[in-house]
């Protein structure tokens, strides 16, 4: 059993879509990740209910991921009851894992702002490091990421940047780390909208996950 660390990418995944897979790759890859665990939201408490029941999206991701040994798919957060908060899977991976090994949170830029609305947010980096990947197409004011940070985030970053993945082995939680990834500007939303509107989603989601779509008649 490797003991680098584990990467873990939640969202809605609705549905999964070719820009959180290569986000999952280059961040295992960029960041030395032993693993990177997928987690599909339940109930996402920041945003509106999912168009898909947790049941459809899980099953998507599963077949996303089902030819790659490094990318897994974490049902905890469907499977409980109530909304599903990152700090609360965190703490449960955490007690899991032992209090030792670096857990990885990865954010898109998008999601890493509205940190500071999250329940218990603060307590994230006691929890786990964050890698922070930059998204295409998301640069509010037109400034791209890092540059624009709230008050309150840039308070709670202070003094937590990394300069090397590396030093993710070093400490198992409490660094941040920005990385780039490949300009893939691909959202779920844009994907349920061509979808209701009959048009072809192929190759902006896995071949499996088209046929999933199709099978089960979903977003039309
Ligand atoms: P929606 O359009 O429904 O809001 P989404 O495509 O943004 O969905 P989420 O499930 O909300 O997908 O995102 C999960 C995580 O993946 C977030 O951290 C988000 O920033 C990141 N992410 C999603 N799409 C991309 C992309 N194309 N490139 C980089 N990161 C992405």
């Amino acid at each position: 059993m490797p003991d680098g660390p584990i990467g873990l990418l939640g969202g809605t995944f609705d549905p999964i879509h070719i820009g959180h897979l290569r986000l999952a790759e280059e961040a295992r890859e960029t960041l030395g990740l032993a693993e990177l665990r997928l987690i599909p939201a339940g109930e996402p408490p920041h945003r509106d209910t999912p168009r898909c029941p947790g049941e459809h999206r899980l099953a998507m991701a599963r077949l996303a991921v089902a030819d790659n040994p490094l990318l897994t798919v974490d049902d905890s957060e469907v499977r409980s009851e109530g909304p599903s908060y990152t700090v609360l899977t965190l703490e449960r991976l955490r007690a899991q894992v032992g209090p030792e090994r670096p857990l990885v949170l990865i954010l898109g830029a998008d999601a890493f702002e509205g940190l500071p609305g999250w329940h218990r947010w603060e307590k994230l980096f006691a929890l786990a490091h964050i890698a922070v990947a930059n998204r295409p197409g998301y640069a509010p004011h037109g400034r791209r990421w890092p540059a624009v940070l709230s008050a309150e985030l840039d308070a709670a970053c202070r003094g937590r940047r990394l300069k090397h993945p590396d030093q993710l082995r070093a400490a198992p939680a409490g660094g941040l780390l920005s990385f780039d990834m490949t300009p893939l500007a691909i959202s779920a939303t844009h994907i349920r909208e061509l979808l209701a509107q009959g048009h072809s989603v192929r190759y902006l989601l896995p071949a499996p996950v088209l046929d999933y779509i199709a099978a089960h008649s979903l977003y039309s």
